[in-house]
Parts: structure tokens; C-alpha cells; sequence
């Protein structure tokens, strides 16, 4: 998790922007153990990114700095932070120490911003152009009693998180890939499943107990992890309970498709796209998840497979709508034909799933699409898009604050993921967008 440090002087107001941060989003006090009250740590989130804020008398920049010893505690402190926001006062100034300190982080390499405090009002935003002169290139104007700009400034903190989970990985390991395979009876699902993991290169490491609850499978297939989360409806049937094992089979299957990143639809070739197969993918969808649609039983289909296949196609877009391309195998559980595609696929889609767009990018993004078509006016007050960031993956999750939410119509809204997807792929990957208003 990234770790951001708060230094200044004394009395700039580093304590307040602590608890601004922190305050009522702080999920986790961390008192660290050991040492007493001169150091809390806590750890936050802004919009679903989580991070380590560091409250430190120790970066409580003093006169001392100027002294050698002092500069090497400095650097020991430093060194637990990934990213520090020197805060300076803008009543008072540039001071002699800042550009000390700000000498300092640059000979240590450190990610730094300059963070203007006490701006409370526009009027004080032309006393910090003399900021400027200590050279650094982010600087942000903030009030952190009330807490103008915090956002902004948190904004780039979450970036800089976002960067940080992508180099260390998340908690799971990242290849892992979380399948589940959904559909109505009698298509083929146990078939298929047993095909899969009956298959000759793929090894199944774990298969975790062997009761009804227990129903996760744990396999690799040329050297990537899987696990199959399944349904304890697809394994066991039984003739005498159907209706209840229906029933338990259809909600471990919602909560299989909670915990999976992706969902193999399996639908009868013979019969071609029905509307409870619509109606089981469009749940998955809703659900955030991604879908490879697996046509079986195509051993079945005598005469003229390309015409079949073609026909197929076109049901799956005229009718699955919602989703864009999704990819489409034609198999048979009794000879896996093509069967490997699902692994192949699975990454690939895997890959759209968990992407993360920067926000530089999609503010890019956000000015073009203004520019093409101006957002309306409504109640005589222009509505305003001020900037748009990815918060989360698997589903992508996109959020873009702006002035006046109610006014941002659904078309817009789709208007924009359609500027996404044409500029960054998505294939297959259900999106999401919110509207949120700037404070
Ligand atoms: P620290 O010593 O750097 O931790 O500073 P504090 O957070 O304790 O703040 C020092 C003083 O500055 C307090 O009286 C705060 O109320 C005040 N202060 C902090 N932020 C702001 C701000 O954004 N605007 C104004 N006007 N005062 C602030
Ligand atoms: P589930 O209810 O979706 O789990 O479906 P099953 O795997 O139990 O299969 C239902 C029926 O379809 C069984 O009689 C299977 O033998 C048959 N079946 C499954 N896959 C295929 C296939 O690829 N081709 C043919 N011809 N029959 C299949």
C-alpha cells in the first residue's frame, strides 16, 4: 500500500489536513506499536483506493535541519514514506527552510508535492505565485480547514497509489483467474467442466474438501492459475430433490459469479440463444462480470456448420446486446474441440478486465468530448464536467465529478463510454460509469 507523509513546519497545518483525509473515511487506526504518540499512521481510501497517511511530529520541520545529523533522521523518516506532500503556509510565504527541504527530497529522489496550505479563498491564490519560485513542478493550492482543493490534491495521491498497486501486485496473485461456468439445465455444464478439468495438461492442484459447500477447484493450464469457482448444482443432481437443489444450485451459482472474474455461458448449439440464456448472462452482466459464450453440442450439427455458425453469431449480437463482442467458442463436450480457446480467451479478456486507463488520459478524453458535443444547459447553468478518473477494476469503474449531476443525462453518459471503448478496446468487459458532484 502506498504510504504518504505529511512534512512542513510547524503550524502550517498538517495535523488538519491529516484528519481531513483521514476523518470519517479512515478505515484502520494504526497507532504503531512501540512508538508513543509522536507518530500515527491511518489508513484511508479516496474513491475505493486505499493508502497509508502518516501524521509525524518527526517531519515537524525545524531550524535543526540545517544541521547535518538532523538531516540524516530526516532522511531515515523519509525513507518509510513513498510520497510526501511538503506543506507550506501561504500567509507567510516562502521560508528559508522550504527550499532547504525542497533541496533535500530532490537529492533524495523522493515524489514530492508542494502543497500550498490556507488558500481559503481565491483572493489568497495570487499570494502563492511565489511559491513558484522553489521550482516544483506539482504544486496545489489547498485549504485544508475547509477543505478546497483537497480533492484534487487526493486525486493525484490516488494515482500515485494506483501506480504503486500495479508495481507491487495486488493481494492475490494477479494470473489468478476466477472462472464459473453458468447456463440452464441440460446444456452441457457438468460435461463441460469435467472435459475441462479432465483435461491432459491441465493439473488440478486443489480440490478443497469434498463437501457440497466446498466447491472451489484450484487448476493450472500452461503455467497460468485458474480456479474454477462452481456451482454444487452443476455436480450433483438429484431427481428426487430437483426443485431444491435448483434452487440451492441457482444461488451458489450467484454467489459462485460474485467471486468469479469471468462466467463460460454454455448454451445448446441445437437450440441457439433462448431467452433464459439471455436472461442467466444478462444476471452475470449486471453482476460486473465478463462472458465468453460457449456454444455445445456441436457434434450435434450435421449439415452446413459454417451457415450454423453464422446464424449463431448473429443471435448472439442481436440478442446479448449488452455486451460488446463478446467471444464466442463452438464446442462439444464429448470431443473438447477448440475447447482450449476458453484459457486463451479467459486471458485475454482477463487482461481488458483488470486495465486501468491513467486519468491524465481520460481527462484527455473528457475535453474531447466536450468539444464534440457541449454538454447542455440546464436551469440556465451550464453543466460542467471538470474531470474523470478510473476508481476501480474488475468491472472498470469510472467516475467523472462535475458541477451538477442531476443534469448529466444517460446519454451523455453513454456517449462517453462509447469514446472509452472506441479509444481503449474493452472488448467483452461491461463498464461502469458515476456522475459525482465536485465539492
Ligand atoms: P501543524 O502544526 O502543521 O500540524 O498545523 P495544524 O494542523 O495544527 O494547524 C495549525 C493552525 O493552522 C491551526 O490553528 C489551524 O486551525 C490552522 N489551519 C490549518 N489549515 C488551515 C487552513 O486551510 N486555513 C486556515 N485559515 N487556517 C488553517
Ligand atoms: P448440465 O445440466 O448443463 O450440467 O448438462 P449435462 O452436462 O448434465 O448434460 C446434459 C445432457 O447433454 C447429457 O445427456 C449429456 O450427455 C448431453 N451432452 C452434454 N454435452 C454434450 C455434447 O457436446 N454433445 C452431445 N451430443 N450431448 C451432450
Amino acid at each position: 500500500m502506498l504510504k504518504v507523509g505529511i512534512i512542513g513546519r510547524p503550524n502550517v497545518g498538517k495535523s488538519t489536513l491529516f484528519n481531513k483525509i483521514t476523518g470519517s473515511r479512515s478505515a484502520i487506526v494504526n497507532d504503531m506499536p512501540g512508538v508513543t504518540r509522536d507518530r500515527l499512521e491511518k489508513v484511508t481510501e479516496w474513491l475505493g483506493v486505499r493508502f497509508t497517511v502518516v501524521d509525524s511530529a518527526g517531519f515537524d520541520l525545524k531550524e535543526e535541519i540545517i544541521k547535518k545529523e538532523m538531516q540524516q533522521q530526516f532522511f531515515t523518516l523519509l525513507d518509510e514514506v513513498d510520497v510526501c506532500l511538503l506543506m507550506v503556509d501561504v500567509t507567510e510565504g516562502v521560508h528559508s527552510l522550504d527550499e532547504i527541504v525542497c533541496n533535500l527530497l530532490r537529492e533524495k529522489g523522493k515524489t514530492f508535492f508542494l502543497v500550498v496550505n490556507k488558500v481559503d479563498s481565491e483572493k489568497r491564490e495570487y499570494l502563492a505565485s511565489e511559491f513558484y519560485r522553489l521550482g516544483v513542478s506539482e504544486m496545489f493550492l489547498i485549504s485544508s480547514e475547509h477543505g478546497r482543493n483537497v480533492d484534487m490534491l487526493l486525486d493525484r495521491v490516488l494515482d500515485e497509489a494506483q501506480k504503486y498497486e500495479q508495481e507491487e501486485g495486488s493481494d492475490e496473485p494477479a494470473d489468478l483467474l476466477r472462472l464459473t461456468i453458468i447456463g440452464k439445465p441440460n446444456v452441457g455444464k457438468s460435461s463441460i467442466l469435467n472435459r475441462i478439468l479432465g483435461k491432459e495438461r491441465v493439473i488440478v492442484t486443489e480440490i478443497p474438501g469434498t463437501t457440497r459447500d466446498a466447491v472451489d477447484t484450484y487448476f493450472t493450464f500452461e503455467s497460468k492459475n485458474y480456479v474454477l469457482t462452481d456451482t454444487a448444482g452443476i455436480r450433483k443432481k438429484s431427481v428426487m430433490f430437483k426443485d431444491a437443489v435448483e434452487k440451492i444450485g441457482y444461488y451458489r451459482g450467484m454467489d459462485a459469479l460474485e467471486r468469479s472474474d469471468i462466467a463460460i455461458a454454455i448454451l445448446d448449439a441445437v437450440q441457439g440463444v433462448t431467452e433464459r440464456d439471455v436472461k442467466i448472462i444478462a444476471d452475470a452482466v449486471d453482476m460486473g462480470r465478463t462472458v465468453i459464450i460457449v456454444f455445445n453440442k456441436w457434434d450435434l450439427i450435421k449439415e452446413d456448420k459454417k451457415k450454423t455458425a453464422r446464424d449463431l453469431q448473429f443471435q448472439v449480437k442481436d440478442r446479448i446486446k449488452f455486451i460488446t463482442n463478446p467471444p464466442i467458442i463452438f464446442t462439444s463436450a464429448f470431443t473438447g474441440n477448440r475447447l482450449d480457446n476458453i484459457f486463451k480467451y479467459a486471458q485475454r479478456l482477463y487482461k481488458e478486465y483488470s486495465k486501468r486507463i491513467k486519468t491524465a488520459e481520460l481527462n484527455k478524453l473528457l475535453q474531447f468530448a466536450q468539444e464534440r458535443h457541449q454538454p447542455p444547459v440546464v436551469s440556465n447553468r451550464r453543466l460542467k464536467f471538470f474531470y474523470m478518473t478510473q476508481v476501480d477494476v474488475k468491472p472498470p469503474y469510472f467516475v467523472i465529478f462535475v458541477n451538477y449531476p442531476e443534469a448529466v443525462h444517460f446519454s451523455y453518459k453513454r456517449y462517453i463510454l462509447n469514446l472509452i471503448r472506441e479509444a481503449y478496446g474493452f472488448d467483452g468487459i461491461p463498464l461502469r460509469i458515476g456522475i459525482r458532484k465536485r465539492k
